[in-house]
């Protein structure tokens, strides 16, 4: 492989052209741990491996500088492997190939794992650096984050020293993140008592397709359509102005997701036929002037269905419509200190009827500060509750609360103010990451994350910006040696 022989800064493109050579999927890090504890005993660094598997490789202190504050770095070892269909790749062997292309370094039919592998090669470069000085410097290697953050969850609380850490999984060259979103999921789960259907009735199915979706971290304030509120709006109007019954209501697949679509069948008399389809198609109408351009392919059609042997009996149709009509969806709060960030915020993520009598209702909530979390996740509980379902919560993950005085956040300013000329973005996000995690457990911790800039994570697509590496690469050895010059 030569494509990156021209590349700098050199040791981290060297480190990263052997990293693409690992397998290393989630829970499967084993070859990539190997080669970690291998490279600290050629260059006689301290390594430590904890039970979960996550690696801690120790660079001590330049002499003289043993008094300085002690850095954590953190990035984690696994990736997500997609490849496109028509390009074969089996995961638990075959190598990643980089492909260079113009600015940009991706991989050819697969994910590239640059998230996180450069934050690998990063840190191996930084430990391996005998040029810079520093004071002790903790290489934290965690597995599994893309697939539930067992590693960071399973951290012991005297893995590391430092008190003041560098995460280095973001992807926005330019952005400083310093605060993230904790998560969890409460879920109703309700039974209802099946009626035979009237053999005298007509049944309809109804379809709405055609929103956008999106993710319920990054685009919950959009203000995108969520099919399963409106579907239930729909089926609210209809309970309102005729006598129907619900046989069936499918809306939503993910949990981190805004429901793009819905499906429902309904029963009634059947001389109401023609009011009832003039009913929705008002409905549609000013349901697509209500979204106006941002869902314009929303859609709403219907079909004539066979009658179903079995709808849901009254009571519990109306106290699921009433319950998911009062259930919220969307930003609860705005951050109060920084500009554009969501807060809190709940995605009504998805209705099922899952058989034997049952429906399932999935929602997930949002916050950068844990007592909203379980503030919002309890007002969901409520509404659910309503319904008559029991409802359970999942553990979730804590959030990250941004610090607008700390001290890595000033001296990162300060660095890339010097270094670049020009300010850069200071930002929290409204979705997971490892940090939150280590901040509930290692108290008082003073953290930010950077990145090289990195697009289409997760996917085939997925490409890192060369220039950004260098910038990267800068930025964090000027951080260093600043921390150093505190005592
Ligand atoms: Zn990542």
């Amino acid at each position: 492989m030569k494509i990156f022989e021209k590349l700098s800064p050199i040791p981290i493109w060297n480190y990263f052209e052997e990293i693409c050579k690992i397998p290393r999927l989630s829970k499967n890090e084993g070859k990539i741990r190997k080669f970690l504890i291998h490279f600290a005993k050629e260059n006689n660094l301290e390594v430590k491996e904890d039970e979960i598997g996550n690696i801690l490789i120790v660079k001590t202190a330049s002499p003289g500088m043993e008094d300085r504050k002690t850095l954590v770095l953190q990035c984690h070892l696994d990736m997500v492997g997609e490849n496109n269909a028509d390009y074969p790749h089996d995961w638990a062997t075959d190598p990643v190939i980089p492909v260079l292309s113009d600015r940009w370094i991706s991989a050819r039919g697969t994910t590239l794992g640059a998230d996180d592998g450069i934050g690998i090669a990063t840190q191996m470069a930084i430990l391996s650096d005998k040029k810079l000085p520093s004071g002790k410097i903790e290489c934290l290697f965690t597995v599994d984050e893309e697939s539930g953050m067992t590693g960071a969850i399973n951290l012991k609380p005297d893995c590391f020293t430092g008190r003041i850490l560098v995460n280095l999984d973001s992807e926005d060259e330019g952005i400083l993140y310093i605060g993230c979103a904790g998560g969890m999921d409460t879920i109703g789960t309700m039974k209802y008592k099946p009626v035979a259907t009237d053999k005298n009735s007509s049944a309809l199915e109804i379809s709405l397709t055609g929103l956008r979706g999106g993710h319920s971290g990054d685009e919950i304030h959009k203000g995108f359509g969520n099919s399963v509120k409106i579907m239930n709006r729909l089926l609210s109007d209809l309970s309102n102005n005729f006598d129907i019954s619900v046989s069936s209501f499918d809306g939503g697949n993910m949990r981190n997701a805004i429901p793009r679509e819905a499906f429902s069948a309904i029963v009634f008399d059947k001389n109401v036929i023609g009011r009832l389809k003039e009913l929705i198609d008002n409905f549609h109408t000013a349901i697509k002037e209500e979204f106006g351009t941002i869902e314009k392919d929303l859609k709403i059609s219907v079909k004539d269905a066979l009658l179903p042997r079995y709808v849901m009996d009254k009571e519990s149709q109306t106290r699921l419509i009433d319950s998911l009509t009062a259930c919220p969806h969307g930003v609860i709060a705005w951050s109060k200190e920084m500009e554009d960030l969501v807060e809190t915020s709940t995605n009504l993520a998805s209705v099922k009827f899952t058989g034997e009598n049952t429906v399932k209702i999935v929602t997930t909530q949002r916050s950068s500060i844990e007592s909203s979390k379980y503030e919002v996740a309890s007002m969901i509980e409520l509404c659910l509750k309503n319904a008559g379902a029991e409802v359970v919560h999942s553990d979730g993950y804590p959030g990250w609360k941004p610090d607008l005085n700390s001290e890595i956040l000033r001296i990162t300013l300060s660095s890339y103010k010097n270094l670049f000329g020009k300010e850069p973005m200071v930002k929290a996000i409204h979705a997971g990451l490892e940090c939150g995690l280590i901040y509930e457990k290692f108290k008082g911790i003073d953290m930010i994350s950077i990145g090289p800039t990195i697009r289409g994570a997760h996917t085939p697509h997925e490409k890192i910006e060369i220039k950004s590496v260098q910038m990267f690469w800068d930025l964090l050895t000027d951080v260093i040696r600043n921390i150093s010059l505190q005592s």
